[in-house]
């Protein structure tokens, strides 16, 4: 198996210490790649850190995260990571209307100015949305044609999908989709075009049916991987081929193994 987890945060100071064996462990499970979105400012610097140590297996992205936005965002604060060759993707980048959030009027304008670096620079976005699939859509919806990307653990329900996927987005699962209850993501993952889904475990941040979040690491992937694997009918190893192919064809920047 040749999977990659599409968002994990192997820069995050949880993994610091354990980060070899964290990997190792990955590779172990068939889990060998990795895109790395940073999301406050202090993490742009680290996660490059990290996509020098380990390259060829952690693929960065460089974004701010909707969370960390305030009146003092500036894009240039993001701009010369995205001139970094080793730059996959902007992100995490997004909107999220929970109550506890920043601003919404802040949050957007941090995000149209990161997605217009993504055009300009011409790589995909990775999309953190809660509670604000209308209002992202709208946003996204005058890119059409100049910008891809993926919406990170969908939680927009499978009534939404089918016009994000018309923008052309992809559509991300992570440990949610395995959790027994979880129907409305089960729903999606059944309808999801077998060319616009992808894997990833957001680690360490979301949990699995078997895992609680803080020890959720990319080998979990598998576990994603095998769940939509049985919501589809599909052989786990079909699943694998069909993830990793859409990876690399919005990820272009990605050398294809
Ligand atoms: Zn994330």
């Amino acid at each position: 198996m040749d999977l990659i987890d599409t968002h994990c945060h192997l820069n995050d100071p949880a993994f610091s210490a354990a980060l070899p064996e964290v990997i190792a462990r990955a590779q172990a499970a068939g889990v060998g790649r990795f895109v790395v979105p940073a999301y406050d400012l202090a993490s742009l610097e680290r996660t490059a850190q990290l996509a020098e140590a380990y390259r060829g297996i952690v693929f960065p992205a460089y974004g701010l995260h909707p969370w960390y936005i305030d009146e003092s965002f500036d894009p240039e604060q993001v701009r010369p990571y995205l001139r970094r060759a080793d730059a996959v993707a902007v992100g995490e980048i997004g909107l999220d209307l929970s109550p506890e959030c920043p601003p919404a009027d802040l949050q957007v304008r941090a995000l149209v100015s990161q997605l217009d670096m993504a055009a300009e620079f011409n790589l995909p976005v990775l999309l953190h949305c809660r509670k604000a699939y209308d209002s992202l859509y709208g946003i996204l919806k005058p890119y059409q044609g100049r910008l891809s990307g993926v919406l990170h653990s969908y939680a927009g329900g499978a009534e939404g999908l089918a016009r994000f996927v018309a923008l052309g987005f992809y559509i991300s699962f992570s440990g949610s989709v395995t959790r027994s209850n979880a129907r409305k993501y089960h729903r999606t993952a059944a309808i999801v075009p077998l060319d616009r889904f992808l894997l990833e475990t957001d680690a360490p941040s979301i949990a699995t049916e078997s895992m609680v979040a803080s020890a959720v690491e990319p080998r979990h992937v598998l576990e994603v991987a095998r769940k939509i694997a049985d919501l589809r009918g599909l052989p786990l190893a079909e699943v694998g081929r069909l993830s990793t192919e859409n990876t690399l064809r919005l990820f272009s920047r990605i050398p294809p193994a």
